[in-house]
Parts: structure tokens; sequence; C-alpha cells
């Protein structure tokens, strides 16, 4: 039998007197540890829509889902409660007040680009976060239309909306007969024969709906479109409104003003002070980079010039500030140019260096594994590699590094 659905025509009753009419155990996949419960008359919506089911209690009973089937509406409830009993049902209203600002808001912008466009909504659905304890933090609507809109247009489109809602007009639900429907223009995403349901904002918009709507546009507070992106030749917009707008607002205020606080700058000048900012860290980068060019290049002439003069076998260069790739590219150069075994020291933390060791292929009297092994033994370094290169970490004792170094030299 179908129930009756109170939120239908009014979806500010928070609180319901009913008899259950029905109640089992749930056999439906999941959720085999619930009851199904059917009511005369409910407050609950169902899930449906892209949107979630009402979120309450039957007494003090938690409801966990609610479908519809057939018209009737099921609730999904943590415990039994036994056919016959009159029960109070309680649904937590101001998430739906939330859900109710955001989906008409989705219906007031669908209905202005239909309006200008002609394009039809193709999807939509409500996206809520959650926080650890099951609280909605955030809810977005996500709607397709199949169209291209362009920046300037969506703008404008946005303006309208927020007129609209400021114009402060009814909103409310119709349940034609499909006789009535014949003589009525309105979206719908489906061909609906029979139970049709529009919600209308009275001057804007006429669209198939199954979900409990508000009573005014006022209600919407605002809306915000706060991305959009081509989609299978359309367009995807997520949006926002109503309190879950304000919200965004103050938190996207207290980053804007972070923003002025670090660069002086003034509230509608951050974007413009951000981008000089990121174009002068980019020179930097630039300056930085030739600069370790050059003392690569500088180190690398006096390198050469010692091993040379000194005729070594091994040679071991301290850089705590290089990089990794200063210290790789040092020791190519030098590795080309002679056939000393280099060995780098480079990125000091916490008394420990990182090391790399490289050798020119040509050198095949020494063994860079038997090195890295030798090494481990006598000076407690990690790491390991190939014949030619070998890199890792090793404790900041430069004596020790210096005796080991001088006593392979030997
Ligand atoms: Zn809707």
């Amino acid at each position: 039998m179908k129930t009756k659905k109170i939120f239908d025509t009014d979806a500010f009753i928070k609180e319901n007197k009913t008899t259950v009419t029905k109640c089992a155990l749930s056999e439906r996949e999941g959720f085999e540890k619930l009851y199904e419960a059917v009511t005369d008359s409910t407050i609950f919506s169902p899930e449906g829509g892209g949107q979630k089911s009402d979120e309450g209690f039957f007494d003090d009973v938690r409801v966990v889902d609610v479908q519809e089937f057939d018209g009737e509406i099921i609730h999904f409830l943590e415990s039994e409660i036994p056919a016959g009993t009159e029960v109070l049902q309680k649904i937590d209203l101001d998430l739906r007040f939330r859900r109710m600002q955001n989906h008409n808001a989705e219906h007031l912008i669908c209905g202005l680009i239909h309006k200008k466009f002609g394009y039809s909504n193709v999807g939509f659905h409500l996206s809520e976060t959650s926080d650890e304890n099951r609280n909605v933090i955030r809810i977005e609507a996500v709607m397709d239309v199949d169209g291209p809109i362009d920046a300037k247009d969506l703008e404008e489109i946005e303006l309208q909306a927020n007129m609209a809602i400021a114009s402060n007009v009814p909103v409310y639900a119709l349940l034609p007969s499909a006789e009535e429907a014949k003589d009525i223009a309105y979206r719908s995403k489906l061909d609906i024969e029979e139970n049709l349901r529009l919600v209308v904002i009275e001057g804007y918009d006429i669209c198939a709906c199954c979900a409990p709507c508000l009573k005014s546009s006022a209600e919407m507070q605002l809306v915000k479109i706060i991305d959009s992106m081509p989609h299978r030749g359309g367009m995807r917009l997520t949006l926002i409104a109503g309190i879950d707008a304000v919200k965004d607002y103050i938190d996207i205020h207290k980053d804007n003003k972070k923003i002025m606080n670090i660069l002086s700058s003034k509230r509608n000048e951050c974007a413009n002070a951000v981008e000089n900012l990121y174009e002068k860290s980019m020179q930097l980068h630039e300056e930085n980079s030739a600069l370790k060019k050059e003392i690569t290049d500088l180190n690398t002439k006096e390198v050469i010039k010692k091993i040379t003069e000194n005729n070594l076998k091994f040679y071991v260069f301290y850089a705590p500030d290089f990089d990794e790739i200063q210290s790789r590219k040092l020791i190519n150069e030098v590795a080309l140019k002679t056939k000393t075994v280099m060995a780098v020291m480079f990125e000091k933390k916490n008394s420990t260096y990182r090391f790399v060791v490289g050798k020119n292929a040509d050198v095949t009297d020494i063994s860079l594994r038997e090195l890295a092994k030798n090494m481990q033994n006598k000076l407690s370094s990690r790491g390991g590699g190939s014949e030619q290169m070998i890199q890792g970490s090793i404790p900041a004792n430069d004596d020790l590094i210096n005796s080991f170094f001088e006593e392979m030299n030997k």
C-alpha cells in the first residue's frame, strides 16, 4: 500500500505521530541486521533523485536508511518496533533544510540555463562531506547540462539566480493529474506517466522532482557556482547554496585575509600580489640555478687541479650545502677528465652527510662495491650502488673520513 508522504506538500514538519503497519528483519544485502518498517504516513523522504534519505528516529530508534518501492516507503530501523505500535517520527530538519537549499538552488540555476540556452539537465547529485561523527559538514550540488557555457555567461546566470533568491518568490510542489500535466511546461529528466510531482519556483522554473522543497526562494540565501568544466559535450557545474555557501564564504575570507596579511595586499588585489610573488620566485629560482652551476664549474676546475698536482687515486670533497644534482654533476665532470675516484659529502643534516662516490668506467682496478663495504665497516655508512657509482648516508666525522681516504691513497 502507498505511504502518505507528508513531505510532498510540507517539508517543514519535523515530527509526526503515526502507526507502524509492518516491521520485519531486512533481507536486503548489507542491511541484514536492520528492520524494515512501514507506517501509515511518513515525514521521511527516501533516497532518490540524487539526494540521500532523511536522517532521524522513530521514538528512540535510529532510522538508518529510507527507500521507496512501488510507492511504499520502507524505513530501515536499528531495532524492531512491532506492527500496531504508535510512534513519534522525528527528522533532522536542519540537515534537510541545507539539502533543500542546495537542491532548489540547482533547480533555479538549471531553470535559468534552460531559459537562456535551451539546455537540459542530464545529471544531478548532492555531494556531501561528513566528519568522523557522521555530521554532514559540507553539501554541494553537482549538475550536468548538455551544452557549453562560457565563464561570462555563467557569471550572468549566477547573478540572475541570486536576484531571483532576493526577489522572494514562492516555491511549492504540485501534484497534477496526467490531464492537468498536459498544460504545464516543465523540465524533466524522465518521461513520467503517473504520480508526477513538480517543484515550482514561481516565475523561474518548473521541474519534475521527488525531493522535499523550500517555501520561498529567499530561503536559498545565496548560490555560488564554485566549479565548472566541460563534460561530455556539455558542462559539469558544482554549486553551493544556503548556509553551506555562507560557511564557504567565511572560509574563503579567512584564507584571503591570511594572504592579505602576508603580502600586505588589499582585499581585492590578492591574486595580483600572488602572481607578482610567483614571478619573482621563478626569477630567483633561475638565478639560483645559474649560481649553482657556476659554483659547480668553479669547484670542478679546482678539484681537477688538486688531483692532477698530487696524482691522487681517491679524492673526497666536502660540500655540505650541495644538493644531489650538484654532487653528481661534479663527480661526472671529474670522473670524465681524470682517473680518480671521487667522493662528495653533501647535504649535511643532523651530523650526517649524504654521499655519492663515482669513477670513470676506464678505471678497472678499483671496485666501488668493495669500497661501499669498506665504508660500511669503517665509517658506519649506509647505502650501495653499481661499480660506477655508489651513494648513501654517512656520519659526518670529517677526520675519520679523511684518514680513510688517505689510507686508500697509500
Ligand atoms: Zn529536484
